[in-house]
């Protein structure tokens, strides 16, 4: 039989994107998440999870995970809505409304999902979706299955957004944002996507995958860190990043989570997630609320970092949060200084296209509650040693840095 042309086009394929320093690779991880970790055989010091508080790895969490294996099992066994959903999830579902102060909350398996499912119970033909242009490709995706019109607006411009509101005839407008940009660390104008929301009477979804756990004294997220809270907001947030575990929830009023229970397909059509995790995502809360020195502490790395780089050449882009990344234009030049890094035993990877615009690449640097302030000195001090290199000799021998 002869080799099938898909193979052909697809290797090809595969060559444009090695060529264009856009082919990735995956590194393996040989240890759980931490701020050292074993990669591709070797220890390093790691700037590269979501990780944000440390909890990947946490006792308590841990313990609570293999409770709920030895109470639940391992599998789920079936969806929600046939004999999937467990007590562990019932009681996280009230346990989440509770924490982040909304009447009702609906646990999804991914934060993918969550943000599918949400977006196409929504909104439909005739509806109208505003999009911020940095969203998370989760939100871009759900407005495109929607089949909803689609007003996509500049990075934060809430200029450009009123005046696309108020140009709207729609039945019903739905605003779509991620609360933290998650690749470029930046807030949402929260307050002001509310009012804009309010005076067009549009809703309002926010995506707080990044601040979930980290913003706000108690870690209750965005609308916590503005002090704000409205019947317009639809909130999800994931529970794979600072939460440490896995899985999402969107949170609104009893009325909205009783309608996607109805309509979310990634709800309806999927297993629910392993009731052991809804155990370990329990613990968390626990954690997350009781040890506010995690979000303390890694204020302090954050304004370390800041300081600490304020000399260098290189500039990191201006984030509060604990993604602070360093923009390097160039996918080469991105992929270059990950390398360089890598040699010093640094793993910070390089983020290209698609996932940010074209010629903006650059290193996702995160922090997490996990490392200490001599991890964020040693990486300054690495940094400023690649970058010195880098001024001087443009060209070194690149390594595959994925
Ligand atoms: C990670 C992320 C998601 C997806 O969440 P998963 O649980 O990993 O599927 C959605 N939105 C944003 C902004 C994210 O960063």
């Amino acid at each position: 039989m002869p080799d099938p042309a898909l193979n052909d086009e697809l290797r090809e394929e595969l060559r444009r994107l090695e060529n264009a320093d856009l082919l990735r690779s995956r590194r393996m991880l040989e240890s759980p998440q931490s701020a050292r970790v074993v990669v591709d055989n070797r220890p390093c010091l790691a700037f590269a999870s979501n990780d944000y508080l440390g909890l990947a790895n946490h006792p308590a969490i841990i313990a609570a995970a293999i409770a709920g294996v030895q109470a639940f099992g391992v599998g789920a066994g079936a969806s929600h809505l046939i004999t999937g959903h467990s007590s562990a999830h019932h009681a996280l579902e009230k346990d989440l409304a509770r924490f982040v102060d909304f009447p009702a909350a609906l646990l999804f398996s991914t934060g993918y999902m969550a943000n599918i499912g949400t977006v196409t119970a929504l909104a439909g033909r005739g509806d109208a979706i505003f999009s911020d242009a940095l969203n998370h490709a989760s939100l871009i995706d759900a407005a495109r299955l929607s089949r909803a019109d689609i007003h996509r607006y500049p990075h934060l411009d809430v200029d450009a957004l009123g005046k696309s509101l108020a140009a709207c005839r729609a039945r019903r407008k739905l605003v779509i944002s991620d609360a933290v940009f998650s690749m470029d660390g930046d807030i949402a104008p929260v307050p002001t996507l509310l009012a804009l929301c309010e005076r067009h009477d549009a809703y309002l979804l926010l995506d707080d995958a990044h601040g979930f756990g980290v913003l706000g004294t108690g870690g209750r997220g965005v609308l916590e860190h503005f002090a704000i809270q409205s019947p317009r907001i639809i909130y999800m947030a994931t529970l794979g990043k600072a939460a440490g575990v896995a899985g999402a929830f969107v949170a609104g009023s009893t009325e909205l989570i009783r309608f996607l229970i109805q309509r979310a397909r990634t709800y309806i059509y999927t297993t629910a997630m392993p009731s052991l995790l809804a155990c370990a995502v329990s613990a968390s809360l626990t954690v997350i609320a009781d040890e506010s020195w995690r979000r303390q502490h890694l204020q302090r790395l954050i304004a370390r970092l800041k300081s600490g780089f304020d000399s260098n050449a290189w500039r990191l882009l201006p984030s509060d949060t604990p993604i602070q990344p360093l923009l390097l234009g160039s996918n080469q030049a991105a992929l270059r200084v990950s390398a360089a890094l890598n040699e010093l035993g640094i793993l910070i990877p390089a983020i290209r296209p698609p996932t940010v615009p074209e010629g903006s690449a650059r290193l996702r640097i995160s922090l997490s509650a996990a490392h200490s302030e001599a991890d964020v000195s040693e990486l300054i001090s690495a940094l400023r040693e690649v970058e010195a290199h880098c001024l001087n000799e443009p060209a070194p021998a690149m390594r595959n840095a994925g």
